[in-house]
Parts: C-alpha cells; sequence; structure tokens
C-alpha cells in the first residue's frame, strides 16, 4: 500500500484553514535557525502556526518530551533541529530517539541532490537514503555486565520493520521512476540481523520485478560513495549505517547546511536538517548556514499541501544559493546567515505571488 495513502489516515490539525504545526527547536543553532524558518513564513504569509515546545536538555525527567509528542500526536507535523543529549549523561535517553520510537517514524528519507555550483567532491550528484528509523543499534539497550568493563549493546532487527523500510523504499523508486535499489549491509559479520534485514529486502524485491535490486557492504559502500557515487539511486538500510551514509553523502554533495530530512510513520511526520548536528560550536555566530533547516519546512510545506508557497520558497533558496551565490563559511563563502535570510526575502519580494 503506498505510504502517501496511509499517511493520511489521521488528518493533520487544520484551524480556518491554517495548519497547526509543532516546532521543535532543540539545541545549537537549532533556535536561530527556526527564527528564519518563521520569519521566512511571516513575510509569505504560508498558513501555518507554529506551537513551540523547547525541550530542556538538563532537565532530569521528560515532562517536556511528553509534551511534545501530545503535540505532535494533535497536529500530525512537527519540525525540529537536534535535542542535545550529552554522552557523559548515561542515565538520559536520546529524546531525538525517543521521538522517533514514540510516534513510530519507522522510515528516515534523506534526498540528496547536490546544488549546481557549490564547490564539492563529486557533482550532480541524485541519492535518496531511505533509512529504518527506530531499531538496529539505536535500540538504547545497553547494560554493564556483572564482569566490570564488559559491556553489553543489544542491536534489534525485526521482520515486520525491517520489510516497511524495504517496502518504502521500492515504492518510493517506482514512484520517482527509479530503476535500482540497493540495501546495505553487514550480513557477512551480523549473520542473524542484518542477515534478516537482507533476506526481508531480497523477498519484498521480488514483488517489484521492474526494479534491479543489489546489496552491498556497509565498508565497501562507503568507499564506493566517495569514489564513485553516481553507481546508486535509492539506498536501503538501517539505522547506524544510514546515519553514517547520510553524512558521507551531505560531505561529498556540500556539508551539514544544505540538505533536509523527513521522518515518517503511518500518522505523523517530521521534518528537519538531513545530518542531525546539533552545531554547539557555531551557534549564536551569525555563520550557520539556513538553507537545511529551510529546505526541511519547504518539505513540511509539500506535506500539508501548500505547493504555492513552496514552490516560491524553494525557488528563492535556489537562486540564492545557485545564482546569487550567497554562501556561508561552511559553503566557502564569506557570507553571514542573515545574508543569506534577506536574499531570500529579495528573491521572495521579486515575484507576484497569487497565495
Ligand atoms: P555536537 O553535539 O557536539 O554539536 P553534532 O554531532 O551534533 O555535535 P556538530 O559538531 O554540531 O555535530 O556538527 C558537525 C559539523 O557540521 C560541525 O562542524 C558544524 O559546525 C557543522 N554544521 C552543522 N550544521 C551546520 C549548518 N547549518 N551550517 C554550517 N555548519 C554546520
Amino acid at each position: 500500500q503506498p505510504l502517501q495513502k496511509r499517511l493520511t489516515a489521521i488528518p493533520n490539525a487544520q484551524y480556518g484553514g491554517r495548519h497547526a504545526v509543532t516546532m521543535l527547536p532543540g539545541g545549537g543553532i537549532g533556535p536561530e535557525l527556526m527564527n528564519y524558518v518563521r520569519e521566512i513564513f511571516r513575510y509569505c504569509g504560508v498558513p501555518v502556526d507554529f506551537e513551540i515546545i523547547d525541550i530542556d536538555p538538563n532537565s532530569e525527567g521528560n515532562d517536556d518530551l511528553e509534551y511534545a509528542i501530545t503535540s505532535i500526536k494533535r497536529n500530525g507535523v512537527a519540525i525540529k533541529g537536534n535535542i542535545e543529549t550529552k554522552s557523559e549523561q548515561t542515565d538520559t535517553i536520546s529524546r531525538n530517539v525517543a521521538l522517533r520510537n514514540e510516534l513510530d517514524l519507522f522510515v528516515n528519507v534523506l534526498e540528496c541532490k547536490s546544488y549546481p555550483g557549490i564547490i564539492s567532491r563529486h557533482q550532480n550528484i541524485d541519492i535518496v537514503i531511505v533509512r529504518q528509523n527506530t531499531e538496529g543499534e539505536y535500540a538504547m539497550l545497553e547494560h554493564e555486565q556483572s564482569v566490570p568493563g564488559v559491556v553489553e549493546s543489544m542491536k534489534v532487527v525485526t521482520d515486520e520493520n525491517s520489510e516497511r523500510v524495504a517496502r518504502y523504499a521500492f515504492e518510493y523508486a517506482k514512484n520517482t521512476g527509479r530503476s535500482r535499489v540497493t540495501t546495505v549491509h553487514k550480513a557477512n559479520i551480523m549473520k542473524l540481523s542484518d542477515g534478516l534485514f537482507l533476506e526481508t529486502s531480497r523477498r519484498v524485491a521480488k514483488d517489484y520485478p521492474d526494479i534491479k535490486h543489489n546489496d552491498m557492504i556497509i565498508d565497501n559502500c562507503c568507499m564506493q560513495l566517495v569514489s564513485n557515487p553516481h553507481q546508486f539511486e535509492v539506498m536501503n538500510m538501517t539505522n547506524l549505517y544510514g546515519t553514517i551514509v547520510s553524512n558521507v553523502i551531505c560531505g561529498i554533495a556540500g556539508g551539514a547546511g544544505l540538505l533536509s530530512g523527513k521522518n515518517y510513520g503511518d500518522h505523523y511526520a517530521i521534518f528537519e536538517p538531513g545530518t542531525r548536528n546539533t552545531g554547539t560550536a557555531i551557534a549564536g555566530k551569525n555563520i550557520a548556514n539556513p538553507v537545511a533547516m529551510l529546505n526541511a519546512s519547504i518539505d513540511m510545506l509539500y506535506h500539508l499541501g501548500h505547493k504555492h508557497h513552496a514552490d516560491a520558497i524553494a525557488d528563492a533558496v535556489y537562486k540564492t544559493v545557485c545564482e546569487d551565490r550567497i554562501h556561508t563559511p561552511d559553503l566557502g563563502g564569506s557570507h553571514t546567515s542573515l545574508d543569506v535570510i534577506q536574499n531570500i526575502v529579495r528573491r521572495l519580494s521579486e515575484k507576484t505571488i497569487h497565495w
């Protein structure tokens, strides 16, 4: 069953023609990037109202997180920055992972299309990563054995979730006219867990005879991505390989500041920057690239059906990056985040848009 059809099972919150959306600014550069999104939306008169929820990374309890989950369940849609989880706090679970699990956002989709004119390792990249988003190595089931210095960590792979992700990958390929799905794994070492993921993908592939299916071991895959990325179209993989490969591809296509990622389940959707970085070191310096978060907001507008606004903002972002070349330092430029936003507003002002 096509995913888009299932996503409409619970309608998104709408009041008087306006959509309500949960906004989770997160830490680091998240709040400043969200302010830019709100500024651009206000300028364009986008009919979206944000319910802003700050999740305090230092809070002991999970009240903020529960409030966020309730809000997303009510609104159906959220946009988010990365919520910081300090690695030394071993008793605190990642709020990012908890959100995805609670809302059963089983798939993460990263459409990696390079921008012409951006200096990057490879040009004309057009790869889609379809990643399992709720289990695998992110099961967060770890414990120290009774023997000190011995830790066990569980990787959970289920037939059901492997099938849902593989089917999403093949449906995506079918609906977008792509001819190949590559399943990425390490089944030569993790014979049972990755073996199940691979076998499930092969089983699902039989339902799509027009789409070629091949598989590749994760280590070779990383090498192939760096040396010959054009061989890939749609990639299907488990959670940890997904985060690594996403960062590799964003790296070869221009860095962390450009691409956005989508998290889908049967009922809810969350939009965010593709590499899910916090950007603590560059926060408050007016140098963070706002494009990845703006792209997340554009994805969200398409999802909500606000195509005119999404097209207009996407066009202004594209012209700012590719034609006007207003680039922040991550892209080798010397412009500020505000320069980028002001240029996008200038580009939007040139349009006569009939909303
Ligand atoms: P931390 O939790 O320490 O912040 P992280 O895993 O979230 O770590 P970062 O260090 O935040 O990752 O990000 C990785 C790199 O990507 C950093 O060099 C950061 O400056 C850069 N980066 C992330 N987002 C952006 C952005 N929007 N614009 C420019 N650079 C960015």
